[in-house]
């Protein structure tokens, strides 16, 4: 049985006050806290194993790269890749889509099309309007109709100068889930490539990248119980293949000459340098905690918190919801406004209540802008695995208390 109880007692973190109020951490679509798990695979290596991977032949680099490598299989498994090969180890989402974002610039020329959506991240804009500077291409956006993607505007906008397709499978402020499978399906058929940002839905529920046949897949370590500092891009065989490494350097060379160089194979072309060894490995044991509950569970266990939440939210007066009308289509991300509130003043009253949530503009402007706020930014409360209805019914009886307060 899944049971956040027993689940909240491998996150030492949790079990502290905050302005003498047992902590409520809702701040989970910025980072999630980490289980003793992680903790301790991460400082066993160091206290073990420490040495560099793949050059050594000594005991102790044998045993590092075999962990940093398991991990890399780990990974694989978890997002049901076919091979290692596409896994690569980068800082983040953010890198993630960096570097899809300069295999983009090797194929783009004057004309051509990439398609995003109006709700992406930052790290899913700003690099394409690098792109498109560099090479002419240009970006069209895909808006929004009743709180979500609006797919009737998403297949006008798609067209054969269309060539990549990049969308976030889950907004991390609308909460939405999009039909990432669905649109691959429209991309590839217009021959675009499709890439995910998958910050927010790996942590939170089942991913299978040759399902929904996505040619790129990011997401990041710390939004799913591991380190910062360490993420995945995941990419076709054939596509990692025509695409050139980012960085260069040690590790991802096969033979250096005076005046040129060659690269080894993948995914090793794309590691320049030192990895994040210790944070690929605290990913692995992150993947085994999400495992151990089953991404099923996960799922529904978020499912359950938000079906209880919402309607007592709904109910209190002056508060704007932003995000799909049904319930049914959101991950554990709420984002609010009370009204004559600035968020920033919410989540400060929120603090002192010991209840953790974010407020701004959320790494998303564009999207900000279109809601419309009074003040350019909303609140923003998150769920995962640790979180209970007593969390929900705090954050409640937090907000009736600001109001209230602010009345
Ligand atoms: N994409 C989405 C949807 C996100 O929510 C985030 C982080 O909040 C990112 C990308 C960037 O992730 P990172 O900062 O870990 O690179």
């Amino acid at each position: 049985m899944f049971d956040p109880k027993a689940i909240r007692k491998s996150f030492p973190v949790l079990d502290q006050k905050v302005n003498d109020e047992p902590l409520v951490y809702l701040d989970n679509a910025a980072t999630t806290q980490k289980p003793l798990s992680v903790l301790t695979k991460i400082q066993r290596y160091y206290e073990t194993d420490n040495a560099n991977v793949h050059r050594g032949v000594h005991s102790l680099a044998e045993r590092a790269t075999a962990d940093y490598e398991a991990a890399r299989e780990k990974v694989r498994a978890f997002i049901h890749a076919r091979s290692t090969k596409e896994i690569l180890f980068t800082r983040g989402t953010t890198t993630s889509l960096n570097w899809v974002a300069k295999f983009a610039e090797q194929c783009l020329r004057p004309q051509d099309e990439i398609l995003l959506s109006i709700m992406e991240h930052h790290s899913n804009l700003v690099p394409w309007q690098q792109v498109a500077e560099k090479t002419g291409a240009k970006i069209q956006f895909v808006g929004l109709k009743n709180g979500e993607l609006d797919m009737e505007a998403l297949k006008n906008k798609l067209s054969d100068r269309t060539k990549f397709v990049s969308m976030t499978q889950v907004s991390n402020v609308l909460g939405c889930i999009n039909p990432v499978k669905e649109i691959a399906q429209l991309a590839h058929e217009h021959g675009a490539y499709m890439v995910v940002d998958g910050a927010q839905s790996t942590p939170h529920m089942a991913i299978d990248v040759c399902d929904m046949d996505a040619d790129f897949f990011a997401f990041s370590g710390h939004k799913m119980l591991g380190p910062t500092g360490i993420g995945v891009l995941y990419g076709k065989e054939a596509l990692l293949n025509q695409m050139n490494p980012v960085e260069f350097g040690g590790e991802m060379i096969d033979f250096v000459y005076e005046d040129h160089s060659t690269w080894t194979e993948l995914p090793w072309k794309f590691e320049a340098g030192t990895p994040n060894i210790a944070g690929a490995i605290g990913l692995g044991a992150a993947i085994d905690e999400l495992s151990a509950l089953t991404m099923t569970d996960v799922a529904a266990h978020e499912h359950e918190l938000i079906r209880y939440v919402m309607p007592k939210l709904r109910a209190i007066e002056g508060l704007t919801i932003y995000g799909p009308l049904d319930d049914e289509k959101r991950s554990s991300v709420i984002a609010f406004n009370l009204a004559g509130l600035h968020p920033h003043d919410v989540a400060t009253a929120l603090d002192m209540e010991g209840v953790a949530v974010r407020a701004g503009h959320h790494c998303a402007q564009p999207l900000i802008t279109r809601l419309n706020t009074e003040v350019g930014a909303t609140a923003r409360a998150s769920f995962y695995i640790y979180n209970t209805k007593a969390d929900c019914d705090k954050l409640v009886e937090a907000l009736l208390k600001t109001k209230a307060f602010f009345s």
